[in-house]
């Protein structure tokens, strides 16, 4: 049995390949302790390590594992997921949406990091928690589907007032701009704020992404991490917003294990 682990800053993806074949399933990085338990009842496993929290764990389980660096992980295992996806690019920046953004070049082979941004996953958690109080993950993005963002994000067609606009009327002008001009006469829900904490969110990470793939000429923005799992509002905001700047969105079905699949394979 071979294991390759990302253990990151909030949870530890773990990719477990047996007879050619992967399972996946992670737990909270407050859980390490666990995983070094579950690694000690199988000894005799081949194990690979990644992530910000890879030389802890290592200091607490019993195998002598191979450790490669988070980034060459995570783009070893994007490309074995292209691969099973018969998607056939080799010029694309990556943005993985952890708890913070890391975005990356990728040309003839090889990665290079273009740039990060403090929008992401964290940020997603910490601010829905400041403004509703809500701290689980699944309610968060599951009440976040009937937020109304309208009445908090100001968009340039509120600015226009039926004016014509020099650029897309739909488009975010300023997010939570909106706020003050409705205070009055809305009561603003716990959906509605969480929804647009997901708007900023997306929307930095698409903008940061984007500038990224123009530096580098690139067409394809591929996106992975936790923070889109069961997330369609924040994969919707991701997807249109990548496309509205002319670029092709791509997410990877268990992208998040990148990491994971891609240490194991560099093992
Ligand atoms: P990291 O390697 O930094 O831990 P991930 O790609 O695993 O990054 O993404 C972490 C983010 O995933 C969190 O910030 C949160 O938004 C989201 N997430 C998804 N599922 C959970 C969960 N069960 N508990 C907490 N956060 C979760």
């Amino acid at each position: 049995m071979k294991i390759g682990i990302d253990a990151g800053g909030t949870l530890i993806k773990i990719a477990i390949l047996e007879n050619d074949k992967f399972t996946f399933r992670k737990q909270l990085s407050t859980e390490i302790d666990e995983v070094a338990e579950w690694l000690k009842t199988v000894p005799d496993a081949q194990v690979a390590l990644t992530g910000g929290k890879a030389t802890y764990l290592q200091s607490l389980i019993p195998q002598n594992a191979f450790q490669s660096i988070e980034f060459d992980a995570t783009f070893r295992g994007i490309q074995s997921f292209l691969i099973e996806m018969n998607l056939d690019i080799s010029k694309f920046v990556f943005s993985n949406v952890g708890t913070g953004t890391s975005i990356h070049f990728v040309d003839n082979g090889k990665q290079i990091r273009a740039g990060g941004t403090g929008a992401g996953g964290g940020m997603m958690m910490g601010l829905s928690y400041l403004l509703t109080g809500k701290e689980d993950f699944d309610e968060i993005v599951t009440i976040a589907k009937e937020g109304n963002r309208d009445i908090i994000d100001l968009k340039v067609k509120h600015i226009y007032k039926g004016d014509k606009t020099p650029i897309p009327g739909e488009l975010t002008a300023a997010n939570f701009g909106n706020v003050l001009h409705n205070k009055d006469t809305e009561n603003f829900s716990d959906a509605d704020k969480i929804a647009s904490v997901l708007g900023i969110v997306g929307e930095t990470v698409t903008t940061v992404s984007i500038h990224a793939a123009r530096e580098f000429g690139a067409e394809y923005v591929v996106y992975i991490g936790s923070s889109f799992l069961n997330n369609t509002l924040l994969r919707d905001i991701v997807m249109n917003y990548t496309v509205l700047r002319n670029f092709k969105p791509y997410f990877i079905e268990n992208g998040e294990y990148s990491g994971a699949v891609g240490t194991l394979r560099l093992m």
